[in-house]
């Protein structure tokens, strides 16, 4: 491979999610510098184009950071220069795309979110209603149902009970869970090995589709296309679909007016953060499942400490189980306390945006100009992503304007930011954790 192009692939691999790395860039090949031009080969117009409007400033910056200088980007697109035969290790990004589609779809339901352990309250009653007329009479009564609300409140939990419900109804039912980024691989997919009737099939044979974190069809624009036509396939049948978002229809930004009467067109209803009594029992209902058994105080303590939602009272109660556990203490009040520290998080709390880079700039020990500026080390690179995250999903600040506060960055560029934090928090307890005390300091 071309060796300034290795370098480039490793900065791009850092700033864009492992999906679109996978997707766009790994099989490229390049020829370098050619008559003032970087010549990149890729292997379809499509994924020319994509590049083109979606990761064109991410490449170029890269580019003028290899060089050294800026140079004009010479895309070109040639299936045999691609090189999707010549480098095995390339293997490890195909994506198993219909690899479960013969199949009924229980494997991709999370066992672990069943309706039974879903706790019911305040902030999600409306929700649960609603996903018990679904379960009641699915494709006929609210049909989407679009869920939505913050991050950690349970929306993919009672989305995949909704299947878990059903599927126990009815056995032989096919059912997709895809989250919106699966939707887009499997599209891309079609695309590329021209098997799109593949994946038409595959999307439009099921009986119930949950399509999870919609947000993420902002600016996707063949995306969006495609689900459209899924959509209108399977709800002329009657066939039942969900949809989760951390936001409602109109104010995703950069969805098509068709979607977004689609999505209203349905049942739309919004999930709380949970008041007081429905953190306690979410709280208990994780000692249920994990067999810990906590006394009650101990649990009414983590839940007047920690007001914010479902996914941050579980690493919570989690971090102070494991602890307790490795250093041999006994699980009470005062041990519980003090592993709480000065946590505090609390509900309906606003941070206030013009904090927020400062923050990060203190937390992390960097400068101003180091995180609004060009430079693509990793650690300010995720630094910057997670400012990303949190003006995106705490100060509700629109991608555009993101971009304008980070040194005038790209609106794709602050989407692949906060995709990529939001993927990793679904893993890593350790960034969870980061994300937290920033936020609590800012709060402070
Ligand atoms: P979202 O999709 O809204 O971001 P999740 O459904 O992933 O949130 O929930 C995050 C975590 O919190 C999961 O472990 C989930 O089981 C738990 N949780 C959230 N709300 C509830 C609830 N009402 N009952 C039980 N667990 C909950
Ligand atoms: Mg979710």
């Amino acid at each position: 491979m071309n060796k300034e192009w290795h370098k480039v692939l490793e900065i791009i691999k850092d700033q864009v999610s492992p999906i679109n790395y996978k997707m766009w860039f790994a099989k490229a090949s390049c020829d370098g510098e050619v008559d003032g031009k970087f010549v990149i080969f890729v292997a379809t117009h499509f994924i020319k184009q994509e590049i083109h409007t979606k990761h064109q400033d991410v490449l170029e910056e890269a580019v003028k950071q290899i060089l050294g200088k800026p140079i004009p980007i010479d895309l070109r697109v040639s299936s045999t220069k691609s090189r999707s035969e010549e480098n095995p290790e390339d293997d490890n990004f195909e994506l198993n795309l219909f690899s479960s589609t013969p199949k009924t779809n229980i494997t991709n339901l999370n066992p672990k979110y069943s309706l039974e352990n879903f706790v019911v309250g305040l902030s999600n009653n409306l929700a649960y209603a609603a996903a018990q007329a679904v379960i009641a009479n699915p494709g006929l009564s609210y049909n989407p149902l679009f869920l939505y609300g913050g991050t950690g409140v349970g929306k993919t939990h009672l989305m995949v009970g909704v299947g878990h419900a059903l599927l126990k109804k009815n056995p032989n039912l096919k059912i997709i869970y895809s989250p919106l980024e699966q939707f887009t691989n499997d599209l891309v997919q079609g695309i590329q090995t021209k098997s799109m009737t593949q994946f038409r099939t595959k999307y439009r044979s099921c009986n119930l589709l949950l399509i999870d974190d919609v947000q993420f069809l902002s600016g996707r624009d063949s995306t969006q296309e495609e689900f459209f036509h899924t959509f209108n396939d399977l709800q002329g049948k009657n066939i039942q679909i969900i949809v989760t978002a951390d936001r409602p229809p109109h104010e995703i930004q950069k969805l098509e007016p068709r979607l977004a009467s689609r999505f209203q067109g349905g049942m739309m209803v919004d999930i709380q953060l949970p008041d007081f009594d429905t953190r306690v029992a979410i709280l208990k209902a994780k000692c249920k499942e994990k067999g810990d058994d906590i006394p009650e105080n101990c649990l009414t303590l983590i839940a007047e400490n920690i007001s914010t939602n479902g996914r941050e009272l579980e690493g919570k109660l989690m971090q102070i189980i494991q602890t307790l556990k490795l250093t041999g203490k006994e699980f009470n009040e005062e041990n519980v306390r003090f592993l709480l520290g000065k946590v505090s998080v609390t509900s309906g709390f606003k941070i206030d945006q013009k904090k927020v880079l400062a923050g990060i700039n203190q937390y992390f020990d960097i400068k101003m100009a180091d995180l609004v500026g060009p430079n693509r080390k990793k650690d300010l690179v995720r630094s910057r992503q997670i400012a990303m995250y949190i003006l995106y999903q705490d100060c509700k600040l629109p991608y555009e304007k993101i971009g304008e506060m980070l040194g005038g960055r790209d609106h794709t560029t602050i989407m692949h930011g906060v995709e990529k934090i939001g993927v990793i928090l679904n893993t890593d307890s350790e960034i969870q954790k980061i994300i937290g005390e920033i936020k609590q300091k800012l709060l402070d």
